[in-house]
């Protein structure tokens, strides 16, 4: 299955100058859908994770299927203000913009093996949080999932040695 064939490019999408990979087009083909979800589950399977964390809100799309397909619990990491219970947060900047994410404090126990799972890996810094409040917790990061990885922004490069796998790149 060609993936890339599935993804719309949107130009000057939010604002000029990107490009902006539109997943919904993927997303309403429920085949095409399930098999991206099939293959990352291939991906990370040996990576022994005990739970899947995503970053609101492509991360939910991606993480929470994922999540059932693998049978582990689901995490969701939020913008700051919209976590009920006690939670922590820190702050992070965009391809574009900037943002708090949040996480509840009793969301990983010490010691669990976390997958981060998101729809795209452009400069890094959305995961970069993450993994900061899940190593807050006591999580381990196991490794890192996404549907798009935007080579040529080179998020990689600053997630450490974590196992970063990607269905499509740009
Ligand atoms: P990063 O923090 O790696 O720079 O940016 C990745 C985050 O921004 C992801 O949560 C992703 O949803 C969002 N994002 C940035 N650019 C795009 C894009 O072109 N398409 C989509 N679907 N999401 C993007």
């Amino acid at each position: 299955m060609n993936f890339k064939d599935y993804i719309r490019v949107i130009h000057d999408f939010p604002q000029p100058g990107i490009r902006f990979k539109d997943i919904t087009t993927l997303l309403q083909n429920g085949e095409v859908y399930r098999g991206a979800i099939d293959e990352l589950k291939k991906l990370v399977e040996a990576m022994n994770i005990d739970v899947i964390a995503g970053p609101e809100a492509r991360g939910f799309v991606i993480g929470a299927p994922l999540s059932y397909a693998l049978g582990v619990g689901f995490v969701p990491i939020r913008k700051s203000g919209k976590l009920p219970a006690d939670a922590i947060e820190a702050s992070y900047s965009l391809e574009y913009g900037k943002d708090k994410l949040a996480m509840h404090r009793d969301a990983i126990k010490p010691g669990q093996r976390v997958l981060i799972a998101d729809d795209l890996l452009a400069t890094g810094g959305t995961i970069q949080t993450s993994l900061n409040l899940i190593e807050q917790l006591g999580g381990v990061v196991a490794g890192a999932a996404f549907l798009i990885e935007l080579n040529y922004l080179n998020g990689r490069e600053k997630l450490g040695d974590m196992d970063i796998v990607s269905l499509v790149q740009y």
